[in-house]
């Protein structure tokens, strides 16, 4: 056999994907891959199901059906303060995951770099290997995540294409202030760079945290492009719809990109997720209403186990140290912690190296999802049980 290509060489195995199958394979509790195992909303459920009964089956208009790109600049207007030309600045894509692999493809030339903030969610790694950027990292550091702000200055340089910002933040669970956002802001329009901004968990806050968009504040919305998706707002995350919004000039690129790597996100999916953006307030309240619950249940019980977990503001993992625990689990790195915790508990996790570029620094930590139900939230704190000493 010929030699395969050298790019992908050097990928793992996502690491999130695979504690899911370790977890099924030992009919453990997952709260390693962040999806969660409630049911999604009924009139959503309906919405796709009548579609398909409507012969909405074929192919969609490639960069997204008319009625789904009005929906989505209507609630980027009112939620997210952002205004976009439906005709011209949306490109729908399979999830927020395409939406991210498009957006690289279509900007970044040999040589250009992208920062990144770390730990990051794992696929901005190959993201930027796929895409042919060379990665900067800039730590934020725990337990509060804050942004060193001289460490982000001096990522900048005249070979930098974009930043990556992902806020509310998976795995930190940091929901990036408007100021900080600010001085973001400023080094992009500064260098000339472009923002790209994972925004998937924009609805999960927690304790009053307000959501910003980056290409809401002054003079960024042409240089921003915003990624979301149907997946965690609407607990939909196999039906891969996601979005990018962007000027008029990137959102041709992108559109090109997407149309030659997957034609189209799902057609019934696509007019369901009409149906899901037109949500009264009521079910974004709710939703935050369980995971605010959840959050605090799972936070105290790891703090109970010996976990010194940090707090999240937003989205809906939990990242925790466990340095405190490993002599007694007798281990020495985050992979083993993990794999003893099945082993011992049943509970799955993502090991904390799976979000940092040196798998070193994240030798500590593991993260927790919970997105889950209460009969698996409850079922945990039985299974952590049988860890206490
Ligand atoms: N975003 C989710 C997580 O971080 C799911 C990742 C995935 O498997 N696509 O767990």
């Amino acid at each position: 056999m010929k030699e395969l290509s050298r790019i992908t060489e050097a990928f793992s195995e996502s690491v999130i994907r695979e504690m899911t199958r370790i977890c099924d394979a030992a009919g453990g509790y997952n709260l390693s891959q962040g999806f969660p195992d409630f049911e999604s909303p009924e009139l959503i459920k309906q919405a796709a199901i009548d579609a398909i009964n409507q012969e909405k089956n074929q192919y969609p208009v490639t960069f997204g059906e008319p009625e789904l790109r009005e929906a989505i600049s209507k609630k980027a207007s009112w939620y997210n303060n952002i205004k976009c030309d439906p005709e011209t600045d949306i490109t729908v894509t399979c999830g927020a995951t395409e939406a991210m692999i498009a957006t690289l493809k279509a900007i970044i030339n040999p040589g250009d770099e992208i920062i990144v903030f770390e730990p990051f969610y794992e696929n901005y790694g190959p993201d930027g290997i796929l895409s042919g950027a060379k990665p900067r990292f800039v730590s934020l550091n725990p337990p509060d995540w804050d942004l060193d702000l001289t460490g982000l200055e001096s990522a900048f340089n005249m070979n930098t294409k974009a930043i990556i910002i992902n806020t509310p933040n998976n795995p930190t669970g940091k929901v990036f202030s408007k100021s900080e956002l600010g001085e973001i802001a400023k080094l992009c329009i500064k260098w000339d760079v472009f923002a790209i901004t994972d925004e998937i968990y924009e609805h999960i806050l927690y304790d009053g945290t307000k959501h910003v968009s980056i290409a809401s504040l002054p003079s960024m919305q042409d240089r921003t492009i915003t990624i979301n998706s149907i997946s965690k707002t609407y607990s939909v995350t196999g039906w891969r719809v996601g979005w990018a919004i962007a000027n008029k000039i990137v959102t041709e690129r992108i559109r090109k990109v997407h149309d030659f790597l997957t034609v189209g996100a799902p057609t019934p999916f696509q007019h369901a997720a009409v149906v899901a953006m037109d949500f009264e307030e009521s079910y974004y309240l709710d939703l935050n209403d369980h995971y605010n619950k959840a959050r605090s249940f799972l936070f105290d019980l790891l703090e109970r186990t010996g976990f010194s977990p940090s707090l999240p503001e937003g989205s809906y993992y939990i990242m925790t140290d466990v340095s405190s625990l490993m002599e007694w689990f007798s281990v020495d790195n985050d992979v083993a912690f993990s794999r003893k915790l099945i082993e011992l508990t049943g509970v799955a996790t993502v090991p904390g190296s799976s979000f940092y570029s040196d798998p070193l620094k994240g030798k500590h930590q593991v993260r927790f999802t919970f997105c889950k139900n209460w009969d698996t939230l409850h079922a945990v704190e039985k299974a952590l049980k049988k860890l206490s000493f």
